[in-house]
Formats: C-alpha cells, structure tokens, sequence
C-alpha cells in the first residue's frame, strides 16, 4: 500500500489590500503571498474509509475539517470509490492568519491525486481547491504569487531574496469572517501600493520591499484585538526591522536581518507569548 508524507507550509502575505465588495458578497483582494517553512505534515494512506487524525485538539476531525472537504471534493470529481488514511501533524497556529487549514486542504490534494492514481495536473485540483477556500490555489502552488479576485487567481512570480523571519502568536483566534465585517465599517488608515511591492520585489530591492509592506487588515483587527498592536511593538522594540500582521491576524512577523538576527529577537521575545517562531521564506 502506497504511503506518502508530505509537508503542508504556511504562506504570509507581503501586502494585502481589499477593494470592492463583489455582488457574490466576496471582498476583491489583491495580495503578494509567500511561502515559508513552518509546515504542518500529512502521511497519507490509501484505504477504503476516509479516516482523518491529528495531534492536534484544536482542529475538528469531522466533515468540516478542511482536509476531510477536499478528500470528499476529489472522490466526487474523480468517481472513485477509494478512501484514504490521512494523519495531519499540526505546527501550524490554528485560526492564525498562516493558512494552516487551506494548506492542510492543499496537501491532501496534491497526496490523494498520487495515491488514487488520478493524474490531475495542478491547475484543476486549484480549481478544485478554490471552491473550498481562497487560499487553496496559492498552497498548491506555493512560492512567491498575486493572488487577485477572491485571492483565488494566482500569478506567478519570480522568487524573493530569503528573508528571516521571527512568527508570534498571541494565543487567540481571530475569525477572518469578523475582521472582514469590521473592515467595512471603520476608516482604513494605511493601505499598500501593491505596483510599489512589486517593482521593488522585482529590482532585488530590500529596503523598499520592506518598506512597501502593508497589510489594509491591520486596522481593523487591533480595533478588536489591540493586543496585535502591541505585539508588534514588542517586535520593533526587540529588533525588528519591520513588523507586519500575518493574514487576518493575530499572528505577526518580524523581519530580521538574517538568521542570527531572528534567533536573537525571539530570545527577547521569549516567554512573552504562546507560540514563538524563527522561519524562512521558501
Ligand atoms: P486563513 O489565513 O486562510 O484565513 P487561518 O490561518 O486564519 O486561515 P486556519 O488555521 O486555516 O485559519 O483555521 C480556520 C478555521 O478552519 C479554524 O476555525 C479551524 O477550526 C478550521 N479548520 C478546519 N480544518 C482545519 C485544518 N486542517 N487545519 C486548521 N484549521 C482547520
């Protein structure tokens, strides 16, 4: 029997802006997304049932666990009557703003297309994927991408100069649903100039990379969260060259100048928060 592990990674987002609200009640969005390290694992097995695991207590296991919905998806589009095994390791934060659910989605697919020998090609299980959750697309192709409409449509771009990175979560979950709702109602006070980003992305040009970095969400989840806020100071002030709020939040990053730099900021951060991380972009 055909047994695969594979690594589901979490994606930050250099930029997020949202524009209008979409007559389907969707927010268009445009965001620069990025892979990174920190990875969640799958081992995948076929078998007749479809049975999902975890280490985790903080996820569900039952149909409205993300993986189990892609799983369901790809045996009613392909017809096949196989089921699958399938034990997801958590080191993703849960609710976090890292995608750890469509990354999980993403995975299985990307494992269930091999195991049940359907041959898919990428493009169709992002299509697939892309009614389920609008990260899903990005996960399955991973690296550095516009993500446009609903954060669906992915384009490709060239890879980033690594950046270090030092991840924080706070230990609460924030509900995208919520800070999307919020948007709508408060006055957004930075927004990104995602032509900027990208120009910069694309000059090698650190600096303004760095500096064209904005996610439009910040405002309104530290009007319900203030704690994000305050954790990004925590950042600034322990070294970071920029902090930035990951997703929907609460995760946050810090950008450090390499390696050592990240080691030593999450030295000073530590015991501070639940979930502390050093990671790389991929
Ligand atoms: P995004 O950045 O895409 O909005 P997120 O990182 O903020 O996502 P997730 O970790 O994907 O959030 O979790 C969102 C919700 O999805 C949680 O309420 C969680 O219970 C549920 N969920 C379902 N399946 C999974 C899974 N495999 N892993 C994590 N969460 C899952």
């Amino acid at each position: 029997m055909q047994q695969i592990s594979i690594p589901a990674r979490a994606k930050i987002n250099l930029a997020i802006d949202v524009l209008d609200v979409r007559d389907d009640g969707y927010h268009e969005v445009a965001m620069v997304m990025q892979t990174i390290a920190l990875s969640d694992r799958l081992q995948v097995s076929g078998q007749d049932e479809l049975i999902i695991e975890s280490n985790s207590k903080e996820i569900p296991l039952d149909e409205s666990n993300l993986v189990y919905r892609a799983a369901k998806l790809l045996q009613k589009e392909s017809g096949t009557k196989l089921g699958a095994y399938i034990f997801i390791e958590k080191n993703i934060p849960v609710a976090a703003g890292l995608a750890g659910g469509s990354t999980d989605a993403a995975a299985a697919l990307i494992a269930l297309n091999q195991i049940w020998q359907l041959h898919y090609p990428i493009s169709y299980l992002a299509a697939l994927g892309g009614k389920l959750g609008s990260d899903i697309p990005f996960c399955l192709v991973g690296g550095t991408c516009l993500a446009q409409g609903r954060g669906e449509n992915i384009t490709l771009l060239p890879p980033l100069p690594k950046l270090w990175l030092v991840l924080v979560n706070p230990g609460f979950a924030v509900p995208t649903v919520q800070v999307y709702k919020k948007f709508d109602t408060i006055e957004v006070t930075k927004r990104p100039n995602i032509s900027k980003l990208l120009a910069a992305m694309g000059d090698n040009d650190v600096i303004n990379m760095v500096e064209n970095m904005v996610n439009v969400l910040e405002d309104s989840t530290v009007s319900m969260f203030p704690k994000v806020k305050q954790l990004e100071e925590e950042l600034l002030g322990s070294g970071a060259l920029k902090a930035l709020m990951c997703g929907s939040g609460p995760t946050v990053l810090g950008i450090a100048k390499d390696k050592d730099h990240a080691m030593t900021i999450a030295a000073r951060m530590e015991g501070r928060y639940p979930f502390i991380t050093v990671t790389e972009t991929i």
